[in-house]
């Protein structure tokens, strides 16, 4: 294999005609798109068919990418802020400034007094992969968050101790399992998450095909509900207990047939036996003959997979919920087998240079919460900045990230961003957010930068490798994230230096100096399955085919074994058993029979709070609204389309109420990422998008065992508040 000496097609020249393919980076699904540009603009987007994963799948988001590009409010220079304005500034002077500022924050009050935030697009940005790790490492702060914390942490955590690696997590064969089952996941509309499915439709569409079933238990009879063979509803925050007794019928009824490198089973039965189809109907609603069938069909199946995703995991309980999913794929056969859940194979495997796990190695400040993997709970942020005393957090920095409206209390969250003493946001948009920064420095966008997926080909129903360069050159007056990484790294090194030896002084400037797209050449290199110079010839992808059982060489447990019932995961059974006895203090929300409780929701044309400022995507019929029971609506005499006001322990918000039988009994449901702001913003269509932000009712007291928040499942009153043309966020 020889060293690639030109490692990017060069972007396209000033008024180009033609066209390019390129990768959609904002979801997932990493679909494959081919842009038409017309007088170096682009006028088309659609799916590339010859990509070997997404096969011409494009959903509305990708339609829409180059919106962000041309988006006229998109930041271009960095922005100072003096009093109530911002001002832009070149960018040696910003980065020197922030570099100032973080480094005497950390000079005077110690390096835990900067508080670090990494927004879900981190993750979908190949500059953010290889160099925001640096960036952080440089701050040495152990107040340390990310939108991990309110998504996928409980499916790391399990991962790590089942497996032995926080990303070693098995994805469901989708194009080879006759049987898919499905908690808490939509992925009709999301086109799968920690499973990387694009054209979900297609597929799910071909398992029913070839005789297969898909089986949805979800609160709300969501897209992939009304296309699956089988839905039942199950009350939000009860997928434990349905998938505890649905352990509890697999070992009582003979039906394991567990691989023999996985241990653990004999007190994994005592475990569950509490745990009866009985119970589970009275805490989930799930009928005891639907759940013994189904656990039956499941076991039975050549080649089934059971998927929990965010429903599941932002809950009380997520992480004892994928706790009792491995172990069902696991005992039931159904793991590292065709149709079952397999394990990715990709070119460049990130677990490699990504830490295995660890929780507990120390905690929280204030509430004293565990770490997981190097990180504190997202719902911990306000509190350790606003509580004084050592430790506390002075100055802060949040990258492409939004979590005043994705963290729980995003209200009090921002109260407390006003009281920093300096704040810093890697951002190019001017949001709920960033505009309680001082300084704003805005990266390039994605068609301008080099682009590969390092996690999600980690997490994809098929081995496939792609590399996109940048369709457009960046403007001479601009940085790339992994630039902006490079010179605030070096800059906080230099200032730092006394802390530092020369020696890591030279690894850090010979890493950080390295762009992306040389560092990735290396890791295929090293990954010895396709070169960067394949790659760059096979701009539409390159299939390395289905994937291929891999157990137990890849476990990473110290025995290569899997120890089903890791102390743990399963000393969170007794806060379980506290919470089915109704009592309080459990972290979790306390169980009411009979109260409404809240869930979150996903549309297809939303990608979290973000992608609102595109017109494209936020015409058609408003998708804002409180969704209700009719029976409930009826039950406290509120008409359907009326203003209601929704009350959680933490705030109340007031919005319209859509009666729709699709939602349960007792559930109310909101979309995640509304409730746009328009004082102190740049989003001028963002903010004519009605809505409310969910995270203005959930709870930061409300935590999984790995520190996830639970967004689903609050508690929650709705009572008539009035005409819905006068529907506001209650704060404004
Ligand atoms: S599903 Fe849509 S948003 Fe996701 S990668 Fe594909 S085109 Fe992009």
């Amino acid at each position: 294999m020889r060293f690639p000496l030109r490692l990017a097609e060069p972007p396209v020249p000033p008024g180009f005609t033609g066209t390019r393919l390129t990768a959609c980076n904002l979801c997932e699904a990493i679909c494959g798109l081919e842009l038409t540009i017309t007088n170096g603009e682009v006028s088309s987007i659609r799916g590339n068919p010859d990509d070997p994963l997404s096969r011409g799948y494009i959903c509305p988001k990708g339609v829409a990418l180059a919106d962000t590009y041309e988006d006229p409010d998109r930041l271009r220079r960095p922005l100072v802020r003096r009093g109530e304005d911002w001002t832009e500034t070149d960018w040696d002077v910003a980065l020197d400034l922030v570099a100032d500022r973080l480094a005497e924050t950390i000079e005077r009050h110690g390096r835990d007094s900067v508080g670090v935030y990494l927004g879900n697009p981190n993750v979908h940005a190949l500059g953010s992969a290889t160099h925001g790790l640096p960036f952080v490492k440089a701050l040495g702060t152990r107040n340390r968050f990310s939108a991990t914390t309110v998504d996928q942490a409980p499916a790391q955590l399990v991962a790590w101790q089942l497996f032995g690696h926080q990303l070693l997590i098995p994805v469901p064969d989708l194009d080879r399992t006759s049987y898919f089952l499905v908690l808490g996941a939509n992925p009709m509309a999301s086109n799968g998450s920690l499973m990387t499915a694009p054209d979900f439709p297609k597929r799910a569409r071909a398992i029913q095909d070839r005789g297969g079933r898909i089986v949805v238990l979800d609160p709300r009879r969501t897209e992939t509900a009304k296309i699956a063979d089988e839905h039942h509803f199950v009350r939000p925050g009860s997928d434990v207990v349905v998938l505890l007794a649905m352990l509890h019928t697999l070992v009582d009824e003979g039906l394991a047939r567990p691989p023999a490198y996985v241990d653990g089973i004999d007190r994994l039965r005592r475990l569950v036996a509490p745990f009866t189809p009985g119970l589970a109907e009275r805490i989930s609603g799930l009928p005891v003959e639907d759940l013994r069938r189904i656990t039956r069909e499941f076991c039975a199946a050549d080649g089934a997979a059971a998927y929990g995703r965010v429903g599941v995991s932002t809950t009380g309980f997520g992480t004892l919920s994928h706790w009792a999913i491995a172990c069902l794929n696991l005992l039931s056969g159904h793991v590292d087998r065709p149709g079952g859940v397999m394990f990715p194979d990709p070119a460049v495997d990130v677990r490699r240079f990504v830490g295995r796990g660890h929780f507990d190695r120390y905690r929280s400040r204030v509430r004293g919460l565990p770490e997981y993997a190097g990180e504190l709970p997202a719902a911990a942020m306000r509190e350790e900045i606003e509580t004084r005393g050592d430790r506390q957090i002075r100055a802060f920095v949040t990258v492409a990230g939004n979590p005043v409206l994705s963290t729980p209390d995003g209200r009090g969250l921002a109260e407390a961003l006003d009281a920093l003493d300096f704040m810093v946001a890697i951002d190019f948009y001017l949001n709920e957010t960033t505009r309680h920064a001082d300084v704003i420095l805005p990266p390039t966008t994605a068609l301008e930068r080099d682009h590969y997926d390092l996690v999600f080909h980690a997490l994809a129903i098929r081995n496939t490798a792609r590399f996109s360069p940048a369709v457009f050159a960046k403007p001479a007056d601009s940085r790339h994230d992994w630039e902006i990484f490079r010179d605030l790294t070096l800059r906080l090194t230099q200032r730092l230096q006394r802390k530092a030896s020369l020696k890591t002084r030279l690894v850090r400037r010979a890493r950080v100096s390295t762009s992306p797209t040389t560092q990735l050449a290396v890791l295929l290199r090293l990954g010895r399955k396709v070169s960067i110079r394949q790659l760059r010839t096979h701009p539409e992808g390159v299939d390395l085919g289905p994937l291929k059982p891999v157990l137990p060489e890849r476990l990473q447990t110290a025995d290569h074994r899997v120890d089903l019932v890791p102390d743990l995961l399963v000393g969170d059974l007794d806060r379980l058993r506290l919470w089915l006895e109704g009592r309080s203090g459990t972290g979790s929300e306390a169980r009411s029979d009979g109260a409404l409780v809240l869930i979150g929701r996903r549309h297809k044309q939303d990608n979290n709070s973000w992608f609102h400022n595109t017109t494209r995507l936020t015409r058609g019929k408003p998708r804002h609204q409180l969704l209700m029971h009719p029976s409930d609506l009826a039950a406290r005499r509120i008409d359907d389309g009326s203003l209601v006001e929704v009350t959680s322990r933490v705030g109340s918000v007031r919005v319209e109420v859509a009666a729709t039988a699709d939602i349960m009994p007792g559930v109310v449901s909101l979309p995640h990422g509304y409730g746009h702001q328009l004082d102190g913003t740049r989003l001028r269509n963002a903010a004519k998008v009605p809505g409310v932000s969910i995270n203005d009712l959930t709870d930061p007291e409300l935590l999984d065992l790995s520190g996830n928040a639970a967004l689903n499942g609050v508690p929650v009153t709705v009572s008539e508040a009035g005409d819905p043309h006068r529907a506001v966020h209650q704060a404004e």
